[in-house]
């Protein structure tokens, strides 16, 4: 905690004197003769601090992103919903209402005209995409952490914009800056990062190419392999030390050398200004939130929603009702009694906090904090998306960890190689029982969202043996392996 406070006092102190405070100690934004900043933080003036609304609201918004629970109890984005599954037969039936299980069952109503019933042990749709507007400030933001859509894939932003016309996608350049040295600089590492780290003067892409160069450490066997060796080759020594091997350590719990070199490869580096965290041809977000945009894709006549149950549970009542089922959720949940082990998966404790704050806590919706001061490895401030007008602010720290919800399967070999197990289990559980496993927990693998949504749209064509998708596709199809080391389209929730 002290740890904490002091490192406050000099965030503080440094963010003024790198101008990013105006002369009142609030952050420089559009509405500075009101901004609160960081003052506001550890302010106690304000009557408004001591408001009960305030208070509850703070501590029903720090329960619901801590527990994971929705800030109302079910939210099915206005769809109807029922919580037990309907005594029906369904064509397929669907574990797990995320990205995966959302669009498979879409594409089998849409385009096979099949029924099917999406259901999820969660009160809500849309998986970790999941968002809400929190009632007192207005503000929406997800529950399970930033989620900034980026894609290259023109087939999978033609089939996220299928519903443009009730839920616009937005362009929506993401930037993203990290505590270093007690500066606030650009990650990825731009010309802005290295200037303000070495005290250089680079000021074109050649010069930055020639510091690239000589800092750089090649991989030993010219591909890398692990993640140490990935940054190492992209950033060098310094740069690897100051911006990935503490911040890889927290997110992950282990050394950058214990993981795939896919890992690091998401964070490109850059040999000019450019502040942006994605190089995508596409990068949007929901005008009105990703929730609203789930009800849309899941809003069939052919689809079924249920909430708050749990498959184990209710499995040997479908017995007989599923044409086929598809699971979504970790796959070595689904084989449980397998004896084989767990698979290892990160997850992340959320805290967040309410404050009056007609400006923002912080320059950048997402602060990384890649230092051993703070335990915690960022801050989120939602009310950057799209500039949201409130008279207060949320910021929300993420904290890894290793207990709760699954967020990240843990990319290395012994994990791999166990994963191959649970897949022989799969291919079986298929022939025999026509049961298919679709997404990122349970193909095991660090997906973005569009590699998610690529994967979802290959499963159905390979499930169903369908040629091509003629809404998203060109007769020829358009699959495109997104899923290993590509920099530039492996890089998920932020
Ligand atoms: N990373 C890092 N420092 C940073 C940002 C990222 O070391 O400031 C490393 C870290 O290992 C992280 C990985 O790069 O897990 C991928 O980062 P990304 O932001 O893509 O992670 P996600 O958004 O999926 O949590």
């Amino acid at each position: 905690m002290k740890k904490i406070l002091l490192f406050g006092v000099a965030m503080f102190m440094a963010l003024a004197a790198s101008g990013y405070l105006n002369t009142n100690g609030g952050f420089q934004n559009e509405e500075e003769s009101n901004s609160a900043g960081l003052r506001s933080s550890s302010s106690s003036s304000s009557s408004s601090w001591s408001s009960s609304s305030l208070k509850k609201s703070a501590q029903k918004l720090k329960d619901a992103v801590m527990n994971s629970n929705t800030i109302n109890d079910y939210d099915s984005g206005g769809l109807p919903f029922t919580k037990s599954i309907p005594g029906k037969k369904y064509d397929v039936c669907i574990v797990g209402a995320g990205l995966s299980g959302a669009i498979i069952a879409e594409r089998y109503a849409s385009i096979l005209d099949k029924t099917s019933v999406v259901m999820d042990i969660r009160t809500h749709i849309g998986g970790n995409c999941y968002d809400f507007e929190e009632p007192l400030s207005g503000i929406t933001m997800n529950l399970y952490g930033a989620h900034l859509f980026h894609t290259s894939l023109d087939r999978v932003y033609k089939y996220i914009t299928k519903w443009q016309d009730t839920t616009p996608w937005r362009r929506y350049d993401h930037e993203v800056v990290g505590w270093l040295s007690n500066k606030l600089l650009p990650i990825p590492v731009n010309i802005n990062t290295v200037n303000g780290l070495f005290d250089s003067h680079i000021r074109t892409s050649e010069e930055m190419d020639e510091w690239l160069k000589s800092v750089q450490i090649p991989c030993t066997n010219e591909v890398c392999e692990n993640a140490e060796e990935m940054a190492k080759s992209r950033v060098g020594k310094d740069l690897f030390d100051m911006v990935f091997k503490t911040y890889t350590k927290k997110q992950w719990d282990k050394e950058p050398k214990e993981l795939d070199a896919l890992v690091t490869a998401r964070i490109p580096v850059r040999n000019n200004f450019d502040p942006r965290y994605f190089a995508d041809k596409y990068q949007v977000l929901p005008e009105k939130g990703y929730t609203a945009w789930f009800a849309q894709i899941l809003k069939h006549p052919n689809i079924d929603v249920v909430l708050g149950v749990d498959y184990f549970k209710v499995k040997d009542s479908l017995e007989g009702r599923c044409g086929k089922t598809i699971f979504t959720g970790p796959i070595d949940g689904y084989f449980s009694d397998s004896g084989l082990g767990k698979l290892e998966y990160r997850s992340i404790n959320f805290e967040a906090d309410i404050v009056p704050n007609k400006g923002f806590f912080q320059t950048h919706s997402v602060v990384n904090y890649p230092g051993p001061e703070v335990d915690f490895t960022r801050i989120v401030e939602y009310k950057h998306y799209f500039h949201q007008k409130s008279d207060y602010t949320i910021t929300v720290k993420e904290y890894s960890t290793d207990k709760g919800d699954p967020y990240y399967p843990v990319p290395n070999p012994t994990n791999h190689e166990l994963y191959k197990k649970y897949q022989e289990l799969a291919k079986k559980e298929e022939e025999t029982k026509n049961v298919f496993f679709v997404g990122r927990l349970a193909s095991y693998k660090y997906f973005n969202m569009d590699a998610a949504i690529d994967n979802v749209l290959n499963m159905f064509n390979t499930i169903e043996n369908h040629p091509s998708q003629p809404d998203i596709e060109d007769p020829n199809g358009n699959a495109a392996d997104t899923t290993d080391q590509k920099a530039s389209t492996v890089s998920d929730s932020v």
